[in-house]
C-alpha cells in the first residue's frame, strides 16, 4: 500500500509558465490522500496485520481502485451489505459513513463493527438530526446513489429530500410552514453548491445553513488548487477512480476552467491524444488517490511524450491534519496487544 499525504513538496514556484517551448508539468498542491482517507485506511491495514481474523468492509473503504484492490489482495473481505458478513465477525464501515438503519441491523447480526466514518461527514449527520429535531424540512445536495447520500439521508429518517442539480432546485416543492435547511455531500465541486444554495434562497427566501460549510476542507483545498493551475494548461489529469465524487469534481473545475480534463486511475488507460497539443500538463489526485498512482501516472506520461522533463509543484501544500482513530479500534488493538483474542475479551 503506497502509503500518501497531499502533495508535501516544498513549495517551488514554477519559473516558465509562459515558456512555450518547453514541456511540462505542474502537480497541484495539494492532491491526493485527505485525514479522512488516512484514517480509513491506517484502519484497514493495521486490523489486517494485527487483528488475527478475518476483516470484513462494508463498501469500498474509500473510492480508488488501488487501494481497494490492494486490500483484497492482503485479505480484506469487501461486500455491499451487512447481511454476507457472517454473525460475530468484524466489519469496518467505510469512510463515507452509514446510516443509522446499518447499524441496527450490524447488532442484529452481532457483527463487531469498526466505524471508518470519516469526522467530517459524521457532522453532517449530525447537523441533519439537529435541523430536524428544530422543526425543519432538510434538503441535502448530493447524487443519488453515492454511499454518502444513503448514510446522511438515512439520518433524516424520511424527513429529508435530495437535490442533485439547478434543475431539481428549481423544480423543487416545498409547501409547508417549516423553515427549509440545507446541508451538502462533503465531495461536491463547492461552485455547484453555492449556486443550488442561491436557487433555494431566491425560491424560499431565508433557509438554514450550517455554520460552516458542508464541502470538507480536503475537498475545497484540492478544488481551490486546480483553479489556480488550470488557466496554465491545456489538459489536466486527474487521478482517481470514476466513482470517486471529489475527483469527478475537479476533472469538472478544470474544464470550467478551459482546460480539457481527464480522469483515470489506471496509468495505462492514458493515451497519446490525451497529450495533443499539450506544452503545459497539469497532475492532480483525488482525496483517495495513493501518491504512488501519482508517480506512474507521470511516468506514463513521459512514456507516450519524453519532451515533458520537468515536473513542477504548483500551489501551496496545506497543513497537516490528523483525524483520532475511533474507541471501538483503539480498544480492539488493546486487546489483541493484550495477546487475548476478541472471543476472550468479551
Ligand atoms: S474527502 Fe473530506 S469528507 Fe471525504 S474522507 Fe476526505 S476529509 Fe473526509
Amino acid at each position: 500500500m503506497p502509503k500518501a499525504r497531499s502533495g508535501t513538496a516544498a513549495h517551488q514556484p514554477p519559473t516558465r509558465l509562459n515558456d512555450p517551448t518547453m514541456k511540462r508539468v505542474l502537480l497541484a498542491q495539494p492532491r491526493g490522500f485527505c485525514a479522512g482517507v488516512d484514517r480509513a485506511v491506517d484502519i484497514i491495514d493495521e486490523l489486517l496485520r494485527n487483528a488475527g481474523e478475518t476483516v470484513y468492509v462494508r463498501k469500498e473503504v474509500v473510492h480508488n481502485r488501488v487501494v481497494v484492490e490492494g486490500f483484497r489482495q492482503r485479505g480484506a473481505i469487501f461486500v455491499d451489505e451487512l447481511d454476507q458478513v457472517p454473525a460475530g465477525s468484524l466489519v469496518v464501515y467505510s469512510a463515507h459513513g452509514v446510516s443509522p438503519e446499518v447499524r441496527e441491523r450490524a447488532k442484529d447480526l452481532r457483527l463487531h463493527s469498526i466505524d471508518a466514518t470519516c469526522p467530517l461527514v459524521t457532522k453532517v449527520h449530525r447537523e441533519v438530526r439537529r435541523f430536524i429535531d428544530a422543526g425543519c424540512r432538510v434538503v441535502l445536495i448530493g447524487h443519488a446513489g453515492h454511499e454518502e447520500v444513503e448514510g446522511t439521508m438515512g439520518h433524516g429518517y424520511g424527513n429529508i429530500a435530495l437535490i442533485q442539480n439547478e434543475d431539481e432546485a428549481r423544480a423543487f416543492q416545498h409547501a409547508g410552514p417549516e423553515p427549509l435547511a440545507i446541508v451538502s455531500q462533503t465531495t461536491l465541486a463547492v461552485s455547484d453548491v453555492r449556486r443550488i444554495i442561491e436557487i433555494l434562497q431566491e425560491r424560499f427566501g431565508n433557509v438554514e445553513l450550517p455554520p460552516v460549510s458542508d464541502i470538507c476542507y480536503a475537498t475545497e483545498n484540492r478544488q481551490n488548487a486546480v483553479r489556480a493551475l488550470a488557466p496554465h494548461c491545456e489538459a489536466v489529469i486527474v487521478v482517481g477512480s470514476a466513482n470517486s465524487s471529489n475527483s469527478r469534481s475537479l476533472r469538472d473545475v478544470a474544464e470550467q476552467l478551459g482546460a480539457r480534463g481527464y480522469l483515470t486511475d489506471d496509468p495505462a488507460a492514458i493515451r497519446a491524444e490525451w497529450l495533443a497539443g499539450v506544452t503545459t500538463l497539469g497532475v492532480t489526485a483525488g482525496a483517495s488517490s495513493p501518491e504512488g498512482l501519482v508517480e506512474a501516472v507521470i511516468a506514463r506520461v513521459r512514456e507516450l511524450d519524453p519532451e515533458f522533463v520537468t515536473v513542477e509543484p504548483f500551489g501551496q501544500s496545506e497543513p497537516p491534519m490528523t483525524f483520532r482513530p475511533p474507541k471501538e479500534f483503539t480498544d480492539l488493538l488493546a486487546t489483541v496487544g493484550a495477546g487475548e483474542t476478541r472471543a476472550q475479551a468479551g
